[in-house]
């Protein structure tokens, strides 16, 4: 595949996961949204209704008070007169009828429209019969009077209070129009219709912030994951390219030559097998598959041990190593002794690839309760100060050129993995005069 093709997939490969991170993110969203948003109006509707319930009750209630009140009034009047009756229907919003042997009494007939006269005359032949009983007895208040809701044909719904006067043949009907209680309750209604609209508004804002907010680092890992395959492949293909060019040629070739194409050969898959190596303890690094063992460890040998594996070799470029332990005894450190002598592998191998000729190495170890302090400096080729910011992700090498075959840029992040397990610090400083030094802080706390 040449670079044009690959760059077109690539290019559609990242469109195609933008859309897929989209349509997550606005799934994610409308579910969020509608979850909350039905509980928020599933609330508001029993909210609602109870509310509802207790206004018509307690209306109905004061209804039935204040209409008691007029008509026992009525009953125990010598006289009713026509200033009373409308003073009470007007201070009350009551209308009133009074029936005197089956006709309607001029005083209520003249403060009564046509439609009012139709309503009253049907209400009041419909109580005739429950409120008829032999002249005889004596009625009191509670038996001779009758509540209940009625719906007239314009369907609009009336409390209605009605008595005999004790056992004549008068009759008071009292109505009170609930209209205007219904257009109290249509009004808290759409109150609570612009709450819940401005409720879910909030809510859909808040889960599209959120939600998008929550996909940032699980979008991140996914780049870092793309970034880190691509990586790795880009990584394989150059020794892999190398020997099948050699596994090639070898048949061709003259014995001598054969000879060193078998050498490169085993260079380079020793090279992919370190590659493949440190690739898969990073896998378990971010699996949290790693086995750590943690015990009692004495740093200052940790350190001579990693000081004489390495004399060889620093002997061999012509670097003097060098190391600086502590003249008393050290408390013992609670780590991965293996994990440690690792990272210490790492920063001096680091430190013999990018040093001095004629350079040095000082490895050192300092404790200041209840830290321990190791650190490697060398006086190399040093780290500029925007490299220093990379060297720890993946694949991060500060020469373009790759002249260090050996290096893959993966040493540093594996380093860090196993400080970071240990609860611990690693940074890099320019060391005075040139080079860098690489300091690890473990605590025993
Ligand atoms: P590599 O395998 O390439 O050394 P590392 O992760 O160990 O990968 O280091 C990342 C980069 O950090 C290196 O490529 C190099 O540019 C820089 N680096 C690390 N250690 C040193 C050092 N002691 N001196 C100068 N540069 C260093």
């Amino acid at each position: 595949m040449n670079w044009r093709k690959r760059n077109h997939v690539n290019k559609k490969n990242t469109a195609d996961k933008q859309l897929l991170f989209k349509r997550v993110h606005r799934n994610l969203t409308l579910l969020f949204t509608g979850i909350a948003g039905m509980i928020l109006i599933v609330m508001s509707i029993c909210y609602l209704y109870m509310s509802e319930k207790e206004w018509k009750d307690n209306s109905y209630l004061s209804f039935l008070n204040e209409s008691n009140t007029i008509l026992s009034n009525f009953k125990n009047q010598e006289t009713v007169t026509y200033s009373w009756l409308s003073k009470v229907s007007f201070h009350n919003h009551f209308l009133m009828a009074v029936y005197d042997n089956g006709s309607l009494l001029s005083y209520s007939n003249s403060s009564l429209t046509e439609e009012e006269k139709i309503l009253t005359d049907s209400i009041f032949s419909s109580i005739q019969e429950d409120l008829s009983f032999p002249d005889s007895v004596d009625l009191d208040y509670s038996t001779s009077h009758i509540d209940f809701t009625y719906q007239s044909s314009a369907h609009v719904t009336y409390y209605v209070n009605a008595a005999r006067i004790g056992n004549s043949s008068l009759y008071a009907i009292i109505l009170f129009s609930t209209q205007s209680l219904k257009e109290q309750l249509n009004r808290q209604r759409l109150r609570f219709l612009l709450v819940d609209l401005i409720g879910l508004s909030a809510l859909f804002l808040f889960a599209f912030y959120y939600t998008k907010k929550l996909l940032v680092p699980i979008r991140e890992n996914h780049e870092k994951q793309n970034a880190f395959i691509a990586a790795a492949s880009h990584e394989l293909r150059t020794p892999l390219a190398v020997i099948l060019s050699s596994v090639t040629a070898f048949p061709q070739a003259e014995t001598p030559m054969k000879e060193q194409l078998l050498q490169t050969i085993e260079k380079e898959s020793r090279q992919m097998s370190t590659l493949i190596n440190d690739m898969l303890t990073l896998a378990k690094a971010d699996n949290h598959a790693w086995n750590f063992v943690l015990e009692e460890t004495e740093l200052d040998t940790l350190l001579l041990n990693s000081y004489e594996a390495f004399y060889p070799l620093a002997a061999q470029k012509d670097i003097r190593l060098q190391i600086e332990l502590p003249d008393t005894a050290l408390p013992a450190c609670l780590c991965d002794s293996q994990r440690i002598s690792q990272v210490l592998a790492i920063l001096m191998s680091n430190a013999l690839s990018y040093g001095k000729k004629g350079g040095y190495i000082k490895l050192s170890l300092h404790y200041s309760s209840p830290c321990f302090h190791l650190s490697v400096e060398d006086n190399g080729i040093g780290i500029s100060d925007e490299a220093k910011k990379h060297i720890f992700d993946r694949f991060y090498r500060e020469d373009p050129s790759r002249s260090h075959k050996e290096h893959f840029g993966l040493g540093l992040c594996i380093a860090k993995e196993i400080v970071d397990f240990h609860h611990g610090r690693i940074l890099v400083k320019d060391t005075p005069g040139g080079g860098s030094t690489f300091f690890i802080i473990l605590s025993n706390k």
